[in-house]
């Protein structure tokens, strides 16, 4: 989770520990194609090359110099710890770090081959496949993988039990390694615990996040790679977050630095107490060990310190969804050292488009609630209502508050172990009041500011803001409430909180003279009390500890897998983490069947490779054609989004007609009509407008075939079965 920082001050959490990684930053351009081809390369660049890569391959979880057990047990390598294990891994660096480069073009094994050398082509597939069925390359929502994904379903079914992340992120990746899918969603809408809200009215709007907000850390984020396969900007969430106290006065600095020195410095007491107590810390709660430290250490005695720890402690709570009291000391911040770095990041514009994306095209039923699991040697059967849906395997991604409640039937019981860790593991509350204003009074350049309550027990209550207005498309503003004051929250009047929530925020600014207007419309969530979730997110209990994240993991008779925040030892309590679990899922079940099968999967048919005659041929007859522009699209699509492509002829500076320069661009239909508009202005003047207008991305006729290759080639194969929709201009 996210945790801001004071103005001046480290970021908070991580004055305690860092994990020492080096990371490269996911905003990073999409590199022309072209760049990482073969060329001549002296040695010592071949080496910074090679490193390089390595950094990247580490950022996305690769240990240097070691493979990891996945790769182990898919027996990438004949022999263990030797050359051929070094040259598969700087293969495996170089093709990892060849799609991050431009994430949004699927890499074929063809163009590794380009930049390896051909000795070391049983690695090259070895690394390639593992990479591709691990969900380490070719992931996403990029639009130019349409192409890519087979359509046979020939792998088997798998019904995938609800359409967060996980399951989004499971339910496309199965497809595109040829499984039927079908997802079964109890609510009316995609995301789950992702739900952006649009508050307002036509005049005045904004995109709230009422779930999951911040992308924790954009290196290597898979989250980051989707919003650069859709062009979606993000907005670092600045550090700035003043502090301010019940006469809404900003907290004095050096107070502030104190405190918080004091706090991070028991935390890390907290640490080396558990060394000494070994396995009785799990007995014990983080809440206990951390007050009796603070009084042995006289940190925060005086009243107005004392609110500034409890500050402290609410900003705690909220990164765990979890009271302090429940938290187990022994373990409730196991996955630091797989924290992600960079910076923390709003989605402009909400996250409900990467939801949007991810759903798109995906067979979900929407308002099946699932009853019950049924699973046997001969298959799975799931039960909504008087429903009934068969498959090969299931793949259960209901949050931990549902299994916790035992909402879903299973038949069989789950196994005790699991059953157990359930029971064991935490499942916290984090609530949130959305306040849509007539205008920003806080302040442009804020992002975050928090509030000091004057006594413990409601430490948390709108003890954070979050600004949404640079991202939103309007005035609105987010009230945390974490911890207990989160578990009152729900059982409270809507109208009371609302009066408290204002008082605070005219506490805090009236004295500066800033009048604070009423909202135009509010939201209170109730994350405790949704049949869907049942709470927010899980944490660490008190007798809990990270395996029990493993065993939630755990498959079942090969029929029943999880996915879901709450089965990721290292993100969980994330959006990303939820993410990353339904690759995982994704790629158990495909070796599942590899395995049941006796041998490796028969490779999916995938589109390898478009010739230049295909490109040619397309152009021969655009769809349309005006003065030095012409445009292809699919035409069996209506859709004002779909894709197609332009071409620019440049004219020959030598009056030879063979030697004409010809650039192209993705376009779609819509920006190609626009384009139509600007009727017969000059080829210049439509140039500008396409790249500075249209933010269009020209290149040359390798470019295209590498970058667009399926796009030309779903074109070209809907043109042979030719179903002319559009009525198409003609200048
Ligand atoms: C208030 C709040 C703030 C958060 N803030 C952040 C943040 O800033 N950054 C961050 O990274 N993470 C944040 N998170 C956590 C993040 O949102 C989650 O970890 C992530 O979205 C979980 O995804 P999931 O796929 O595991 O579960 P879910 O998104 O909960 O998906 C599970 C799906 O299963 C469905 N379902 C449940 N029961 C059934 C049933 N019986 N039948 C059929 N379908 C069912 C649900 O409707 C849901 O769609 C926040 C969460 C909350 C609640």
């Amino acid at each position: 989770m996210d945790n801001p920082s004071s103005e001046g001050s480290a970021p908070r959490r991580t004055l305690r520990r860092k994990a020492v990684r080096k990371n490269y930053d996911e905003n990073a351009m999409d590199e022309p194609i072209e760049t990482s081809k073969k060329k001549f390369k002296t040695k010592q660049q071949l080496e910074k090359e090679t490193e390089t890569e390595a950094l990247i391959a580490l950022s996305v979880g690769f240990p240097i110099d070691e493979l990891l057990e996945d790769e182990i047990r898919a027996g990438v390598v004949r022999e263990l710890g030797g050359k051929e294990q070094n040259d598969y891994i700087v293969v495996r660096n170089h093709i990892v770090a060849r799609w991050r480069s431009n994430v949004r073009v699927w890499l074929l094994k063809d163009r590794i081959r380009e930049s390896v050398s051909s000795e070391c082509e049983h690695l090259i597939s070895a690394a390639y496949e593992f990479l591709l069925y691990n969900g380490f390359i070719n992931f996403g929502v990029s639009p130019l993988f349409n192409g890519y994904v087979p359509e046979d379903g020939s792998e088997g079914s798998v019904i995938v039990v609800g359409a967060g992340l996980a399951g989004l992120a499971a339910a496309r990746q199965l497809l595109s390694f040829g499984f039927k899918v079908v997802v079964l969603e109890g609510r009316s809408r995609p995301g789950g615990r992702v739900y952006t809200q649009r508050m307002g009215g036509k005049e005045r709007f904004a995109a709230v996040e009422l779930g999951g907000s911040v992308i924790t850390g954009l290196h290597a984020n898979p989250l980051g790679v989707l919003a650069r396969q859709l062009a979606i900007p993000l907005h670092k969430v600045r550090d700035h977050c003043p502090l301010y106290n019940s006469e809404g006065e900003v907290v004095d600095k050096a107070v502030d630095s104190n405190v918080e020195f004091g706090f991070n410095k028991l935390l890390d007491k907290v640490a080396e107490v558990r060394e000494m107590m070994g396995g009785d810390a799990n007995k014990v709660s983080l809440g206990e060990v951390l007050e009796t430290l603070r009084v042995l250490y006289g940190v925060a005695k005086d009243s107005e310190e004392r609110k500034l720890f409890d500050w402290h402690l609410a900003n705690l709570e909220y990164a765990n969804a979890g009271c302090l009291s429940n938290l187990s000391a022994a373990y409730w911040d196991q996955d630091d050292p797989y924290e992600m770095g960079g910076d923390h990041c709003f989605l402009a514009g909400g996250n409900w488009r990467l939801i949007n994306a991810l759903a798109e095209g995906l067979p979900i039923l929407y308002g099946k609630r699932v009853d019950a699991i049924r699973y046997g040697d001969r298959g799975v059967e799931v039960v909504s209502g008087s429903q009934r849906f068969q498959g090969d395997m299931i793949l259960c991604t209901v949050p931990l508050g549902v299994l916790k409640k035992r909402c879903i039937k299973f038949e069989p019981e789950l196994p005790r172990k699991k059953q157990a860790a359930i029971d064991r593991l935490g499942f916290g509350l984090l609530n949130k009041v959305a306040m849509l204003f007539p205008s920003v009074f806080w302040g442009d350049d804020l992002d975050t500011f928090g509030c000091l309550n004057d006594s413990s027990i409601d430490r948390g209550e709108f003890f954070l803001f979050y600004a949404y207005h640079t991202v939103s498309g309007g005035p609105a503003l987010v009230a945390l409430v974490a911890g207990e004051a989160a578990q009152r929250f729900e059982s409270t009047e809507p109208s009371t909180l609302l009066h408290r929530v204002m008082k605070k925020l005219r506490g805090i600014y009236g004295p500066k003279g800033v009048v604070v207007p009423d909202p135009i419309q509010t939201i209170c969530t109730k994350w405790g009390s949704d049949p869907f979730s049942y709470g927010s997110y899980s944490h660490v209990r008190v007798g809990s500890s990270g395996v029990d994240y493993d065993i939630l993991a755990e498959s079942v008779n090969n029929r029943l897998f999880f996915a879901g925040e709450a089965t990721t030892r290292q993100h969980p309590a994330t959006m990303h983490g939820a993410y990353l679990s339904g690759l995982r899922e994704a790629s158990r079940i495909q070796r599942v069947v590899n395995v049941s099968r006796g041998y490796p999967r028969k490779p999916v048919q995938r589109y390898s490779g478009v010739s230049n005659d295909v490109l040619e041929d397309l152009f021969k007859r655009p769809d349309i054609a005006s003065g030095q522009l012409s445009f292809v699209f699919n035409p069996s699509t209506d859709d004002p989004k779909s894709l197609g492509l332009v071409r620019v002829c440049f004219d020959s500076f030598e009056d030879d007609p063979t030697n004409h320069l010809q650039l192209y661009a993705i376009l779609s239909w819509e920006q190609a009509q626009k384009l139509q508009e600007l009727g017969e202005s000059s080829n210049e003047s439509k140039l500008t407008y396409m790249v500075n207008t249209l933010g269009l991305k020209l290149m040359g006729g390798n470019a295209v075939l590498d970058t667009c290759g399926a796009l030309i080639s779903v074109i070209a194969n809907a043109r042979k079965g030719r179903s002319r929709t559009r009525v198409v201009a003609r200048h």
